[in-house]
């Protein structure tokens, strides 16, 4: 059959352009990629084997073939993996399968070092290849498939596929070298980059020097191996294959379960933050291995959404080599290693947290957003999770846990208080914030969007509820605080006039407000808008309304400060010269308390218009 040719996916020709042009340093990562590749094919042909044991025969053993060849100026790498169908071909090496391309695109910085790591974790390995090779050939037959096919492509727009004779089951990646790039010709430089990237494949690596096909790693599995047999960069090379990663993981977690359950765990936990991890999936990347032999890494009831910051293998000796992926669902000793892997996860972090917790801090300010989400999604775990949670308060700029919170509390204090927002600056700043300030309440500052949700499953702590601080009306008068005496403060508004304001407030703002009161909640604002008892918070309503997921603003009380200067103006205006004196200005607090929320005012005109009537009054 005759050649075909295609033209790359879109996105490919622009990536592959990237790849040749931009990504100069650390070109060595491509064997590597391509190592790994059929390190993967290897696995998928054994777990395949399983249930049909023909897709094997004739070469049972697997193996990893590097061949470098002067004389052509290529370098082959072969498996005898799965191999892959014309259709697999034009799929897994002409398209992007996975959607995150256009966000690969928008992640690239410009800085070769970083954008290198990405290229790992967006799964573009392949395309590596293309930075030392200006044609790459590949020659492959699917297990259990007559027909071989074969790709090649100068990484230029187009790729074409024809039927080959010549290929043998898996397959083989043949490199033809640009000029620059012959050091990946010497037996000495390719064993040195197979011993560093790669000597923890599990299959073996060979490299052919002259005749002999010497091996090159040791190729055993290293989470069976022991602890002590591991060196430090073995462990970060492992990491590094494992999680698609080029950073330095934070924590590796290496244990053997024995007892009612056998397995090994080899888990870590990245130094940065994975692109991904708030995409909406949550899906964990920890692969499941049995008795050694790759089973899946989609087996979701392995590990809880919460812990999806982790990465590595587990390795079961209990469950059944050819267990089916749906097998696992609801499998019973998939749910008792999960229970197993939870609490040695958040045992290891609780030590990390005592024993060092400045390096636990950089966790925490890496995935504490992801924790978090345990506190309301396991419920027999919450209280192992709340004290690995660290917070910002406005006492200080340091992270407190809630039992330290709680043992700062003022005598006479009801509740632990809480802001929500988007910003810890402006959060500060927060008119609600201005009374517990002034009588020195700490305040929990919380930032994240998912806040919302865990704080009404934390319940009590030290016999203490956790209370927003927008939340309905807060009774200062029996906490034995730090404010000045009530008689140092500026005199607050007559009672009677304060009364008379309040009910004009109350005409002039009719249905957009939910009540008007007096607050002793500020002291230098004017005015702020709270939630009355059990209403959504203020900050819920802008996260729910920015996901769509709410369409309306409901009403708000809106609080006065009785000793503020304007306030008590405002009073005598209206005893002076009835209600409609001060209607413009009425509109405008309320905006101006809708402003200092994050909202903008109701109608941005009338706002306008009023705001330049009260300024030339003020002229005048
Ligand atoms: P990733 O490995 O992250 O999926 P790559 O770009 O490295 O991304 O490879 C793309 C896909 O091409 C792989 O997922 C696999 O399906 C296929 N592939 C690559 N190399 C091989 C190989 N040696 N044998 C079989 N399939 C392969
Ligand atoms: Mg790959």
């Amino acid at each position: 059959m005759a050649e075909e040719k295609r033209e790359f996916q879109a996105e490919v020709a622009k990536l592959l352009d990237i790849v040749v042009h931009s990504l100069y340093s650390n070109k060595e990562i491509f064997l590597r990629e391509l190592i790994s590749n059929a390190s993967d094919a290897c696995d998928k042909l054994r777990y395949a084997a399983l249930t049909d044991a023909q897709l094997m025969a004739g070469d049972p053993e697997f193996r990893i073939r590097l061949i470098p060849d002067a004389a052509a100026n290529t370098l082959t790498i072969a498996d005898n993996g799965i191999g892959m169908t014309k259709d697999e071909l034009v799929a897994n090496l002409g398209t992007i399968a996975k959607s995150g391309t256009a966000e690969f695109m928008s992640h690239m910085t410009g800085d070769a070092k970083k954008d290198v790591a990405l290229i790992g974790q967006f799964g573009v390995g392949f395309y590596s290849a293309f930075m030392v090779a200006e044609k790459v050939t590949v020659l492959t037959k699917k297990a259990g498939e007559a027909q071989g096919w074969r790709w090649e492509s100068d990484g230029k727009g187009a790729f074409t596929i024809a039927e080959t004779d010549d290929a043998t089951r898996g397959a083989t990646i043949i490199l033809h070298l640009r000029e620059a790039e012959k050091e990946f010709l010497e037996p000495q430089r390719l064993t040195q980059l197979v011993k560093h990237y790669s000597d923890h494949i599990a299959i073996p690596v060979t490299l052919k020097d002259g005749d002999k096909d010497e091996a090159v790693n040791s190729a055993s599995a290293l989470w069976t191996r022991s602890k002590s047999e591991i060196t430090p960069e073995q462990y970060t090379e492992f990491y590094h294959h494992v999680a698609h990663a080029f950073d330095e993981p934070w924590l590796t977690i290496h244990y053997k379960a024995e007892g009612a359950i056998e397995y090994t765990g080899l888990l870590y936990i990245p130094a940065s933050k994975p692109f991904d991890i708030f995409h909406p999936d949550r899906k964990h990347h920890v692969k499941l291995y049995v008795k050694r032999v790759f089973i899946t890494d989609e087996a979701e009831e392995l590990l809880p959404p919460y812990l999806r910051f982790l990465r590595g293998v587990v390795d079961s000796q209990d469950l059944p080599l050819n267990v089916s992926r749906e097998m696992l669902q609801h499998n019973p000793v998939l749910a008792k290693m999960k229970t197993g892997l939870v609490k040695r996860v958040l045992s290891e972090l609780k030590k990390k947290a005592e024993d060092d917790a400045a390096s636990y801090a950089t966790f925490w300010e890496t995935f504490g957003a992801v924790l978090k989400e345990g506190i309301y999604e396991d419920f027999d775990r919450k209280a192992d999770i709340i004290p690995l949670c660290r917070f910002k308060t406005t006492a200080g700029d340091g992270w407190s846990t809630l039992d330290e919170v709680a043992g700062r509390m003022k005598e006479g204090q009801e509740a632990i208080y809480y802001a929500t927002g988007d910003d810890i600056t402006a959060l500060k700043k927060s008119p609600q914030l201005e009374g517990f300030l002034a009588k020195g309440i700490e305040v929990l500052l919380l930032t994240d969007p998912i806040d919302e949700f865990w704080v009404p499953a934390v319940g009590d702590v030290q016999g203490k509820k956790l209370v927003a601080v927008t939340e309905g009306a807060v009774d200062f008068s029996k906490v034995k605080g730090e404010d000045k005496p009530d008689e140092d403060k500026p005199e607050a508004a007559p009672t009677e006039a304060l009364d008379t304001l309040i009910a004009a407030l109350k005409l002039s703002l009719g249905e957009r407000v939910k009540d008007v009161r007096a607050s002793d909640r500020l002291t230098s604002s004017a005015v702020c808008l709270v939630a009355d008892s059990g209403q959504m918070s203020l900050h819920l309503e802008k996260l729910l309304k920015a996901h769509k997921q709410l369409d309306h603003n409901s009403p708000r009380v809106l609080e006065v400060n009785p000793r503020h200067a304007l306030i008590k103006g405002l009073a005598h205006k209206v005893k002076q010269s009835g209600r409609e004196a001060i209607e413009d200005m009425a509109l405008l607090l309320l905006d101006q308390a809708r402003i200092v929320e994050g909202e903008p005012p109701a109608d941005p005109v009338e706002f306008a218009r009023r705001l330049a009537s009260v300024m030339e009054k003020g002229l005048g």
